[in-house]
């Protein structure tokens, strides 16, 4: 049977790319080696970790200035290393409390200095994105995450700052259009809605580097990896080559205007049921919706069985909700298509016909 997956991380990926990802375990670019046996500085490789880096640049539409990075440790490692590479010794940096990822990132940065939790939604259950909050203006830097995966909110305007703006976005990178020049750092775990796990993007303004006055190790200094071509040591080869596949995928499509329509009709397809049918109610606040992880409830926890047992039925995988927030979530990454949204739209209509 078909199944229609949902899940908010590892995320599906196009069926071409599937194809393309499993030849090149047998046999890569026809070398009768696979991808995953050959030297990382192989001419075969250098060129997969070339195209990979350039096709981030042409997709977010990056002026010069910026380097593209495929390192390890996943968006969890760069709460960390962003901190040690853009955080002065006497330096202050200001945080945007949106949820459990930025909370992960406040914890982490706080190991390295002065942060400032300039607005959270945690007292309402992160339903909402705070707005109208002051960025105290002696600070290197504010972070922010623009996705929150988990409660299902997402920013639509970047506040202004005086200092480096530093983004997480690992669950909605290349899926809307946004002036990606506006942003210093900005670092992605591949697994939301670009690649497998296994790498995560960083893109990173190079004049902001190299400020911090820090002795940074060599794994988490940007700057060395930056010199090393993105390859200071062993990149994940077959994570950054299928993140490549997915790239090229998204270009042949038309890029991220072409994705951020469809994006938006799957979105306004599910959240449009959500809000007619009186079994259910949405969790965040409609002017917060993400477009790649829609949260719901079921107004009536009591029919639960019934509802689950349908969407089981219909080949429905992944939407059970997160602990922290219980209910549903449906992730709808590019690569989801509409018609699995429509299926998921149908289970909720059969389930009210069940019920009433
Ligand atoms: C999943 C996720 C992370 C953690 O990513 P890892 O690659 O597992 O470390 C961080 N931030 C956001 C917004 C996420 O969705």
């Amino acid at each position: 049977m078909k199944k229609h997956n949902f899940s908010a991380g590892p995320c599906i990926l196009p069926q071409e790319v599937l194809k393309k990802a499993s030849n090149a375990i047998l046999n890569f670019n026809n070398l009768n080696l696979s991808l995953i046996e050959i030297s990382h500085r192989s001419k075969d490789f250098v060129e997969v970790m070339e195209n990979a880096r350039s096709l981030v640049k042409e997709l977010l539409n990056l002026p010069d200035g910026y380097s593209v990075l495929f390192l390890q440790g996943g968006a969890s490692l760069e709460f960390l290393m962003s901190t040690y590479n853009l955080l002065k010794v006497d330096g202050k940096a200001a945080y945007l409390d949106t949820g459990t990822w930025s909370t992960k990132a406040i914890k982490e940065a706080k190991k390295l200095g002065d942060i400032a939790v300039v607005a959270s939604s945690k007292d309402e259950g992160y339903k909402s994105i705070p707005k109208n909050y002051e960025i105290p203006s002696n600070i290197d830097f504010f972070h922010c995450t623009s996705n929150n995966t988990i409660f299902g909110t997402q920013i639509k305007n970047f506040p202004k700052t005086n200092g480096l703006l530093v983004c997480d976005m690992s669950s909605d990178i290349f899926s809307r259009q946004l002036d990606f020049s506006k942003f210093d750092l900005i670092y992605a775990g591949a697994q939301k809605n670009m690649g497998p796990a296994g790498t995560t993007l960083v893109i990173v303004k190079d004049e902001i580097l190299g400020k911090s006055g820090r002795d940074i190790p060599s794994m988490l200094d940007y700057q060395v990896h930056i010199s090393k071509d993105s390859m200071f040591n062993t990149p994940p080869v077959y994570a950054v080559y299928v993140s490549m596949l997915t790239l090229e995928w998204l270009k042949n499509l038309g890029g991220i205007p072409a994705i951020e329509k469809i994006n938006e009709a799957k979105a306004k397809l599910l959240y449009a049921e959500i809000d007619r049918n009186p079994l259910f109610k949405g969790y965040a606040n409609k002017e917060d919706r993400s477009t790649m992880n829609v949260t719901f409830n079921l107004t009536d926890d009591s029919n639960k069985e019934t509802f689950d047992k349908i969407w089981n039925e219909a080949g429905i995988v992944g939407i059970k909700g997160h602990r922290s927030v219980g209910g549903y979530r449906a992730s709808i990454y590019n690569a989801m298509p509409i018609e699995s949204v429509q299926i998921l739209v149908d289970a909720m209509q059969q389930f009210e016909k069940q019920i009433s």
